[in-house]
């Protein structure tokens, strides 16, 4: 890892931000290396390799899931894991519920929002979140907390299209928190801000940052 860049970062950021460092396809070492300068949250985009890394290394580390998550992959994370970041369907959740209800705990959620133009990204449109959030079935889910929100921002050199991406995921947090969350404390987070855009995040009002390449390195996914 990049100690120094490590130290740069946690310097830049507000004391109420999170810093996930996102450790996906790199070796549990370098988890321990920043483990060892105190970081404690890391994330993950694929089950299994969570799942390993979670049986090898220190049992204080709060995990985040932060990958588009297969409902037959749940079971591997569903015991430890801290945060799911990337919830974009009903379905989904509800497996989630149903895994956390079997293990007896009450799993972290955060709703995965489309903000960017490509539509290559996962998430909700705010209509189909409202229409979730409505359902009697939602109302159902024990073993379940949403905690907030997420989103990834357009892949572009336009930073004012990007200010304006983290703006709206911003509005959407509000409009969820008076709507349907204002009595739970706990609905408070917002996940946006990668390597290459996390100081507009922050400008943004993010909460919690997910940064992998700037800390880690550039990745290789040949080697998962
Ligand atoms: C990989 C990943 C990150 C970290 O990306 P970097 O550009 O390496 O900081 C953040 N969020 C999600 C959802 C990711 O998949």
């Amino acid at each position: 890892m990049n100690q120094e860049a490590y130290r740069r970062i946690l310097g830049q950021i507000p004391s109420d931000v999170q810093l996930v460092a996102v450790s996906k396809t790199k070796p549990e070492s370098e988890v321990l290396a920043a483990y060892q300068l105190g970081q404690r949250h890391f994330g993950e985009n694929w089950a299994q390799e969570l799942k390993t890394k979670h049986e090898h290394l220190p049992k204080d580390i709060c995990w985040h899931f932060i990958g588009h998550l297969q409902t037959n992959k749940i079971k591997y994370i569903i015991p430890y894991v801290h945060l799911i970041h990337s919830i974009d369907s009903f379905r989904l959740l509800q497996e989630v519920n149903r895994q956390a209800a079997i293990h007896q705990r009450t799993v972290g959620c955060l709703l995965q929002f489309h903000i960017a133009t490509e539509d290559t990204k996962f998430g909700f449109s705010m209509e189909e979140c409202q229409q979730m959030l409505e359902s009697q079935e939602f109302q159902l889910l024990q073993n379940v907390e949403i905690q907030g929100v997420m989103g990834m921002a357009s892949l572009t050199d336009d930073i004012q299209q990007v200010h304006q991406e983290f703006r709206t995921l911003h509005e959407y947090f509000d409009a969820l928190k008076q709507n349907y969350f204002s009595e739970n404390q706990n609905f408070k987070e917002i996940s946006m801000g990668m390597s290459h855009d996390y100081p507009i995040a922050i400008e943004e009002g993010s909460t919690m940052i997910r940064v992998g390449s700037a800390i880690f390195g550039e990745r290789d996914y040949s080697k998962r």
